[in-house]
């Protein structure tokens, strides 16, 4: 008998070519992995996979089953399609919110607008720009260039405009990974991990050696095989990364005040999953962790550089450790499994479920099966008629403000709760985005953060109570 020590499901996993820290994490806390062999197709919780799902897996879908990304989500995690989508919404709502992401072109296509922007650019000071393959990641195929004789291709690229001036440690450049988990797109439901990933390029900052990849990116894969990775830097320390925690301690040592930063971060990332948040469809079975790299200039801006759509789950280091296996742990949390999902077998027989949990017409109000009818007070059942007994409508409910270290950053107060819950209100979610920036400016920070909160720890999980 496995049963999750959290949630006192029986959980089954299903995994193909996953990471095996994720094993690792359920295995740990009771579950098993999915034999097709000895179980039902049917008969598993959660299905884990590096890559994309086909269409017709998330049509089968079946209320005890989860997946780990919703459908569509390409649209901000390859960079032409983010660069599109934010080229998109820039044009429709302004360059004031969303000034986040550095100039970029897609090559070939946008060469000759590329060329005019590198032209006007150079006769004030000669900027300087970054190409990355559009499909590839971990820095392959990346390089750096002043001069435009030095741009090269064979493949669709970007080129983004280069943060020269980015925030240094000791000379090191860093960026960070915040982990980013969307719980739900309809209604859009956002939780940030306060654990992420602060990841170092392993040789100093120098503008005058661009080929030079160890000062100039910062990607694990790349910095690990460095020949000063193990080497002591400064206050960086050996190898290439901290955790967030370690990072926030650094802050407060330089006593300055982090909060506007996190809300300005925790704004991107709103504002980037508002690009796709309509158009995808809605599967209330499905729960996505994204990466997001954010860069921070000299300035204190925060930069987004890219969506992973898998962010990497390998342990190179105890701050992977650290981070990830808690993350993991969180996720699972947030995933909200309960014993009854454990009743596979017995809710299918009953019930013979057959309803998908998809909906292509991308309305948030969600219908879903009644697994949970199973264990439902008779009163309730009786209450609720006999329409209700096959579906149940999805109540406008507050989502829970923290799970483990994740933390909801959407919807951030009641108007976004509102915005949010039927059809997406994007105009409305903007206004209070302006808002909110605006008390930014004025220095008065009134972030999810500083809303009035009474939490109530059950299961390890805190509920809002008000
Ligand atoms: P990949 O998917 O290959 O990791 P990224 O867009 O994350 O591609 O870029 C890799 C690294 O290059 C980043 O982690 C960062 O260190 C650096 N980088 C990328 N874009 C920029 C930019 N516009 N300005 C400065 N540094 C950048």
């Amino acid at each position: 008998f496995f049963l999750d020590k959290v949630s006192g499901l029986l959980g089954l996993l299903r995994f193909t070519v996953g990471p095996e820290l994720v094993r690792e994490v359920l295995l740990e806390r009771g579950w098993e992995e999915y034999d097709e062999g000895e179980r039902e197709e049917e008969d598993w919780n959660l299905y884990w996979r590096g890559s994309a799902f086909r269409t017709s897996e998330y049509h089968n879908l079946l209320p005890w089953q989860r997946l780990n990304h919703h459908p569509k989500t390409i649209g901000i995690t390859r960079k032409d399609c983010l660069a599109r989508n934010l080229r998109r919404m820039k044009a429709a709502l302004g360059s004031s919110l969303y000034d986040f992401s550095p100039t970029v072109f897609i090559l070939p296509n946008d060469y000759t607008r590329f060329l005019a922007e590198y032209n006007k650019l150079r006769l004030v000071r000669g900027p300087y720009w970054i190409c990355k393959p559009v499909d590839l990641s971990r820095g392959r195929g990346i390089f750096i260039f002043e001069d435009i004789r030095d741009l090269a291709y064979d493949c669709s690229v970007i080129v983004q405009r280069y943060i020269s001036n980015p925030l240094l440690i000791s000379g090191y450049k860093f960026d960070l990974r915040i982990y980013v988990c969307v719980k739900s797109f309809h209604p859009l439901t956002v939780y940030i991990h306060q654990e992420g990933l602060v990841r170092f390029s392993t040789e100093k900052y120098n503008l005058s050696s661009l080929h030079n990849l160890y000062a100039h990116l910062t990607n694990t894969s790349i910095n690990k095989f460095g020949p000063f990775y193990r080497t002591d830097k400064g206050k960086v320390g050996q190898g290439c990364k901290w955790t967030m925690s370690k990072f926030r301690h650094f802050l407060h040592s330089l006593d300055i005040n982090e909060l506007l930063l996190w809300q300005r971060i925790s704004n991107i990332v709103t504002l980037t999953l508002l690009t796709i948040a309509p158009s995808v469809p809605s599967c209330p079975n499905c729960v996505e962790l994204f990466g997001f790299d954010i860069l921070i200039d000299a300035k204190f801006k925060p930069w987004l550089l890219e969506v992973n759509y898998s962010p990497a789950l390998t342990l190179d280091c105890q701050a992977d450790i650290t981070v990830k296996k808690g993350l993991i742990g969180d996720l699972i949390d947030l995933m909200n499994y309960t014993a009854i999902d454990g009743l596979r077998e017995r809710a299918y027989q009953k019930h013979r479920y057959k309803q998908p949990c998809f909906n292509t017409n991308h309305a948030s109000h969600i219908s879903i099966p009644v697994i949970s009818q199973l264990k439902e007070p008779k009163l309730q059942r009786k209450r609720r008629g006999s329409k209700a007994q096959q579906t149940q409508t999805l109540p406008l409910l507050k989502p829970l403000r923290q799970v483990g270290d994740f933390i909801r950053t959407f919807p951030f107060n009641r108007a976004t709760l509102k915005a949010s819950q039927h059809k997406l209100d994007v105009t409305a979610i903007i206004q209070e985005l302006h808002k909110l920036t605006g008390h930014q400016h004025s220095d008065k920070p009134v972030t999810y953060m500083h809303m009035t909160l009474v939490t109530e720890r059950k299961n390890n999980n805190y509920i809002v109570t008000a």
